[in-house]
């Protein structure tokens, strides 16, 4: 069994991770979203609402699985035998970051990052976009699975 997990903010979660996931689901067998608390980054949308979100959105769909967690991804994954980290890069500026993670969860715990890129289409959707439209009163209807 091939399980994945999706870490993230998820603040909120947008039709770029929905892709992720989508296109992820034929790589493997189970996907599970983490939504990550972070005290350090402030969020606008309550984590039950995330949480509620994500769930409804993948109502259908009994391979992928949400839930809140606290902590270090790698003991996430552990907690879920899962033995892949999925994530997304839409841009040079995000590869960096992924990398350093990715080298970081394969020292900590062994797991393999599976990275995917972006469709070009979303590349410009991020969960800071989406929440600066919604502070500023804008339909975010758009960028919302
Ligand atoms: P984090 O705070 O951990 O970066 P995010 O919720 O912002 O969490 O993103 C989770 C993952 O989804 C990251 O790997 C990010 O690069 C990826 N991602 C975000 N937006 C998109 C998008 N539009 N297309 C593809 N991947 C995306």
């Amino acid at each position: 069994m091939r399980t994945a997990i999706f870490p993230g903010s998820f603040d909120p979660f947008t039709i770029g991770h929905a892709d992720i996931i989508q296109r992820a689901l034929s790589l493997f067998d189970n996907i599970i979203i983490g939504i990550g608390t972070n005290s350090l980054k402030q969020s606008i949308f309550p984590e039950d609402k995330r949480l509620q979100h994500i769930q409804k959105a993948y109502s259908n769909e009994p391979r992928v699985s949400v839930e809140i967690y606290t902590g270090l991804t790698v003991d996430f994954a552990k907690q879920h035998n899962a033995q892949f980290i999925l994530r997304g890069i839409r841009c040079v500026a995000d590869f960096e970051y992924e990398r350093n993670m990715a080298e970081a969860n394969k020292q900590l715990a062994g797991l393999e990052t599976v990275i995917l890129y972006t469709r070009p289409e979303y590349a410009h959707i991020s969960s800071t976009l989406v929440r600066d439209l919604y502070q500023h009163g804008q339909d975010i209807t758009p960028y919302i699975v």
